[in-house]
């Protein structure tokens, strides 16, 4: 058994470690040589590298000759030897040595007083490893590791922290309410927003809460509105997993799919706040938008990590924008995380290409809703149709609409012959694809539009003949 001291057994681990011998090779330090003197000796990319980390640390960087004289070394912080040579290492390391300089001697670990460890620099944020010279190779595997780990703006997250220090220490004197700040600041919604890009956001929440722990109020959480993409959990962005697994709540549309509420946190809690077209009609109750947004803003006034979690993307049909401005409105926090629309989507997942060298030069994102004669857009859109170059059409919520989304273009002397496709539930296990031509949408449609049918999206345009998934392509093979 290891010493158990008052503190407990959780340091007896640790005691047993350091009576067992040593627990590290060197000693990790990372030494403000700013201004102070660092000597590198010799030529070639090791000590380039060398002098141009040590400028990098403020040092006064000194290039000598291998054969320097012991005075060029007086009163330097460290020296860094790249001769080429072991004769040469060795005098000079000797030179140093006994001007009383602690030494590095490039790849000759025996020769010095302190290694380079590998390290990651993101931004000021700096993470140094060693295998005690053991392995460089495994050094710089586990460098890349945690380079991928490690957020894009986690520099901007350190110096959000560094500007609070100073104000937060003095204003909370109690070291457990002050250490739940420092948590909060860096693992909660101002440190979210920072990494979302949003620097004046964070340092809004992070006042309020500053503000809040001062006057031991709890304070306010935070709305992400999240695009959960097409329905593929492997389409989920990096961000909206994270956010999946920090929320305290996920208010999620009724088209994602188990799948994917099945990567939120186990203890989040899963509130359907959806509604689809159909229900009303036939009587099925559903959130109202209203609703829904003081739902949002009750939850986030009580301290709540909530992910309003939306199919596709939150800013495509989805409404994401409403929700953005009832959370403004009440002086929320909110950040917005994109997803994979669901044009974007389909399109990937049965092989059209939504704009192609010679059959598109651009696609148009437009809703079902009202092709029943409500909207003037539907000419407009006939007319891209037919422009030299091609167009797409990506019609979102139209399935139900097809017979008038037809008759719309027809009119307006779109091709009957024009190649569509509709993809219901893309992306998803179960999807199902039709290809026809413009003049068929209704019929082919009307498979799409069953009791239990998913969600469908029409594309029109040269390109939907391209369909992989149909089996045979309408159209020859293009090149
Ligand atoms: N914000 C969503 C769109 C919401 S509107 C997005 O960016 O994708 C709902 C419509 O999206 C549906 O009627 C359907 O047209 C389309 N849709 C969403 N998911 C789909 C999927 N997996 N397959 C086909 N269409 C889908």
């Amino acid at each position: 058994m290891g010493p158990v001291d008052l503190a407990g057994r959780r340091h007896a681990g640790l005691q047993r470690r350091v009576a067992g011998g040593r627990v590290v090779r060197h000693l990790p330090l990372f030494f403000d040589v700013t201004g102070r003197k660092v000597v590198v000796v010799g030529k070639g990319p090791a000590a380039d590298r060398r002098a141009d980390l040590a400028r990098s640390a403020g040092a006064e960087v000194s290039r000598v000759a291998a054969d320097a004289a012991i005075a060029e070394f007086r009163g330097a912080a460290a020296a860094f030897i790249s001769t080429g040579t072991l004769e040469g290492d060795t005098a000079a390391q000797r030179v140093a040595k006994a001007a009383g300089v602690p030494v590095n001697v490039a790849d000759r670990p025996a020769l010095c007083d302190f290694i380079l460890p590998a390290i990651v620099d993101r931004d000021g944020v700096v993470v140094a490893i060693s295998t005690g010279g053991a392995s460089p190779t495994l050094a710089s595997v586990l460098r890349g590791r945690i380079e991928a780990a490690l957020p894009e703006r986690i520099g901007a997250l350190a110096r959000l922290a560094r500007t609070f220090r100073a104000q937060a220490n003095a204003l909370i004197p109690d070291p457990a309410r002050r250490r739940g700040f420092w948590r909060r600041l860096v693992d909660g919604p101002a440190a979210r927003l920072v990494l979302a890009g949003d620097e004046a956001g964070a340092r809004r929440v992070a006042l309020g809460e500053l503000d809040a722990v001062r006057r031991r109020m709890s304070p306010v959480g935070i709305a992400h509105i999240v695009g959960a993409g097409p329905g593929d959990p492997d389409l989920l962005t990096i961000r909206a997993v994270q956010l999946l697994q920090e929320a305290d709540a996920i208010l999620h549309d009724e088209l994602v799919p188990a799948a994917i509420l099945g990567r939120a946190r186990r203890d989040a809690e899963l509130v359907p706040v959806g509604k689809r077209a159909g229900w009303k009609e036939r009587g099925i109750p559903g959130w109202a938008q209203a609703d829904m947004e003081a739902e949002l803003v009750r939850r986030v006034r009580a301290g709540q990590t909530v992910v309003r979690l939306k199919a596709g993307d939150p800013f495509i049909f989805g409404r994401g924008g409403e929700e953005v401005e009832a959370l403004r409105a009440a002086g929320l926090p909110v950040s917005i995380v994109p997803g994979v629309t669901a044009a974007l989507g389909c399109a990937a997942s049965v092989g059209i290409p939504l704009t192609h060298r010679r059959l598109a030069s651009a696609v148009t994102f437009v809703s079902g809703h009202g092709a029943d004669g409500r909207e003037a857009t539907w000419p407009a859109l006939a007319a891209r149709l037919g422009e030299k170059g091609g167009h797409t059409l990506a019609i979102y919520m139209g399935a139900t609409e097809a017979a008038s989304v037809r008759d719309r273009l027809l009119d307006a002397g779109t091709a009957p012959t024009t190649p569509v496709a509709i993809v219901e539930n893309g992306t998803r296990p179960d999807e199902r694809v039709s290809v026809g031509r413009l003049a068929d949408l209704a019929r082919l449609a009307a498979t799409h539009t069953r009791g239990d049918a998913g969600p469908s999206l029409i594309i029109v345009g040269e390109v939907a003949g391209l369909a992989a998934a149909a089996g045979q392509p309408l159209l020859a093979e293009v090149s």
